[in-house]
């Protein structure tokens, strides 16, 4: 929290709240303290998995890299999701829930209030990280719904720093060079994860990256911030919207 707070301010352009409490832990939300028509929209968030903290780090390592060049963008960051988690290692919140499967209920506090906070707003990308630990090396979901599709791009793009994961399916997926695309439907999980919620909701373009949690932290950490670099370079196009699309 105290790095996030360095962050914020008039240079980024960004500001910090605290959104709910849970599990003894303030759960904050960072984001750009004006929204700018027509700048690209953006939401990030890590951590809602206790064990895998490359997420974490390297969203506010990217956020103190680019302090100057985030006022182009609408952002929306939810920078640690399950802080309980987080500081024990362990993937579910104090009553042993997993909180990605948890999206669709309206009975938990800390997702209703998430959900209060991005109530009636679309993002041109949403991106949830994660990490796995039966991962071969990293791999991409991505929620097919606007095009053109940008995960192969990624895929290559992630390659420079860490091998893809070259099983060619993945939890039960197809995937190739590291990319599984998804069409999703609302009846497909009882449970919802973030990534479903998002996508029906709220944003065009719906990734998920993981990386493997038994490789270096480093190596884990370098390829979220690649991606995060990916997604914040992308040029708005002359009409405002990421890549023209919605
Ligand atoms: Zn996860």
């Amino acid at each position: 929290m105290e790095r996030w707070l360095k962050v914020c301010g008039r240079q980024s352009g960004l500001s910090m709240g605290v959104y709910a409490e849970a599990d003894g832990y303030p759960l904050m939300v960072v984001e750009s303290a004006f929204q700018i028509p027509g700048n690209p929209s953006l939401y990030l968030s890590a951590g809602i998995h206790g064990d895998e903290p490359a997420p974490v780090e390297a969203l506010i390592g990217w956020a103190e890299e680019n302090k100057g060049h985030l006022e182009a963008w609408n952002l929306i960051i939810f920078p640690c999701l399950n802080p309980w988690g987080l500081e024990r290692n362990i993937r579910f919140d104090a009553e042993g829930r997993d909180l990605n499967r948890c999206y669709n209920s309206r009975k938990l506090p800390r997702i209703t209030s998430q959900l209060d906070v991005i109530k009636g707003r679309r993002f041109d990308v949403a991106a949830c990280l994660h990490e796995d630990y039966d991962a071969r090396g990293f791999y991409l979901y991505e929620i097919a719904a606007a095009r053109p599709h940008l995960g192969e791009e990624i895929c290559r793009e992630l390659s420079r720093f860490m091998t893809a994961d070259s099983r060619s399916r993945i939890d039960g997926h197809r995937s190739r060079g590291g990319l599984i695309r998804r069409r999703i439907r609302p009846d497909m999980m009882s449970g919802h994860p973030e990534s479903f919620r998002l996508h029906f909701h709220h944003a065009a373009r719906t990734f998920t990256l993981e990386t493997p949690s038994e490789k270096g932290l480093d190596s884990r950490i370098s390829v979220h911030r690649e991606f995060l670099r990916f997604l914040s370079k992308k040029p708005k196009t002359r009409d405002g919207n990421y890549h023209g699309n919605r």
